[in-house]
């Protein structure tokens, strides 16, 4: 069977990102970029003062205090025709342009105002300029593709007027749940029926990766009704289903799927929950059959499909934070599958610890709505012992954010 490790290089390998599209910078908050943005310009454009205060020449200030003639009043966003000579100031205004002979402005709480002079008392090592370029020089890559837009970089790219950026397309991804025993969330659960909850989780778990979700509901088992609902699932990027992957005789995904021309890499991984899986690509769009135990489901999204969504939506960093945690109690593994064990990860007294959050039967939701992370435990290890370092996985994108200040 084959791994963890092998199963991601197959499925990233036949993943590529989604294609592009051209956004205003407004719009572009969270958004992956897909170009190298290089500056045509300097930031700031010129020399300027950092300071409220008089603009001088150095030189002339060898002995303090000194007296100037005050030549002009210079207030941001306007520029000094003409240049300073010696024995002259000019009154400056924090961001106003340097004008030319000055190399040094002295702050106003060091000087006395006196008429069209002005005394320097003091002056201090600093320049108080702010040199053209020093925040991006023209020519300076300022944002490489595949970076997730974020406040710092509209701020950046509105500097260079740059208001248009590219962009990779959020992928679609179709998600469609399987069995005949399942039953809408409005719909009569009895008699064995049991409530469509993966659609809701995969869903969110598909936004949360960055793509949009679209529902494509139930398709009963058989052969017809299924491949009619991967057919309507064709006008998607990506295509997710949940159940019917197994050897149970009503487990026809992966014979769907093979009928629709998918080309199949997969359809069991040696973890532990979520052993079947099926995935396949059908023209350049991958096609994912997970388990229907809806634990098996979200860890084997977890694994194989967020990853792979990311590197369709062009991002470089395609896996969740792994940290190293000291478990708590022991637990046993199943030796040969990776396991995957949900737990609950806390920060004590400098060390990471995780906690099992209950029962690990794959149909036990509870534990993993309870859980912030999934311990990994490896295919070769025999089981975890109370006090063993192990590696966390974690799941809540909130994860150690605390209610207290950090001051
Ligand atoms: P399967 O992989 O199709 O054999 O499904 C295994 C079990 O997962 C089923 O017996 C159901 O209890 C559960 N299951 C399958 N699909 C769903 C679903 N969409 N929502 C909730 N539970 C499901
Ligand atoms: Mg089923």
């Amino acid at each position: 069977m084959i791994g963890v490790a092998e199963a991601l290089d197959i499925i990233l390998a036949r993943v590529s990102a989604a294609g592009i599209e051209r956004v205003m910078i407004s719009q572009a908050c969270g958004r992956i970029i897909a170009e190298d943005v290089v500056s045509g310009v300097n930031i700031p454009p010129l020399d300027n003062s950092a300071m409220d205060g008089y603009a001088v020449r150095g030189a002339g200030l060898a002995a303090l205090p000194a007296r100037l003639k005050v030549i002009g009043d210079l207030p941001a966003g306007s520029r000094w025709n003409g240049a300073l000579g010696p024995g002259e100031a000019l009154r400056i205004m924090t961001g106003a342009p340097l004008p030319d002979g000055a190399d040094t402005v002295i702050k106003q709480e060091l000087t006395r105002r006196d008429g069209h002079y002005v005394e320097i008392l003091e002056r201090e090592g600093a320049a108080h300029i702010r040199r053209a370029g020093e925040d991006i020089a023209a020519g300076d890559r300022v944002i490489a593709s595949g970076t997730r837009l974020r406040p710092a970089h509209l701020g950046v790219l509105a500097s260079i007027k740059k208001t248009i950026v590219s962009v990779y397309r959020q992928p679609q991804v179709a998600i469609l749940s399987t069995g005949d025993e399942l039953v809408d969330i409005d719909g009569d659960a009895g008699d064995g029926r049991i409530v469509n909850s993966n659609s809701y989780t995969l869903a969110a778990l598909v936004q949360e990766a960055g793509a949009t979700p679209r529902m494509l509901g139930i398709a009963r088992d058989s052969a017809d009704d299924l491949r009619a609902h991967f057919d309507h699932a064709l006008h998607a990027d990506i295509i997710v289903s949940s159940g019917g992957v197994s050897v149970g005789d009503y487990d026809f995904v992966k014979d769907v799927l093979r009928d629709m021309g998918a080309e199949m890499s997969l359809w069991k991984v040696a973890m532990r929950p979520g052993r079947p899986l099926a995935f396949g690509t059908i023209g350049s769009r991958p096609a994912f059959g997970l388990p229907g135990n809806p634990v098996s489901a979200m860890v084997s999204f977890e694994q194989f499909v967020r990853p792979a969504i990311r590197k369709m939506c062009g991002l470089r960093s395609l896996f969740r934070c792994t940290l190293t945690a000291v478990a708590d109690e022991p637990v046993d593994t199943a030796q040969g599958l990776t396991c995957f064990v949900r737990c609950r990860v806390r920060r004590e007294a400098g060390q990471y610890r995780a906690r099992v959050t209950g029962a690990q039967g794959s149909g036990i939701l509870m534990s993993m709505a309870e859980a912030n992370a999934l311990m990994i435990v490896p295919a070769d290890a025999a089981g975890v012992r109370a006090g063993d370092r192990v590696a966390v996985q974690i799941l809540d994108p909130e994860f150690d954010m605390s209610a207290d200040h950090p001051f």
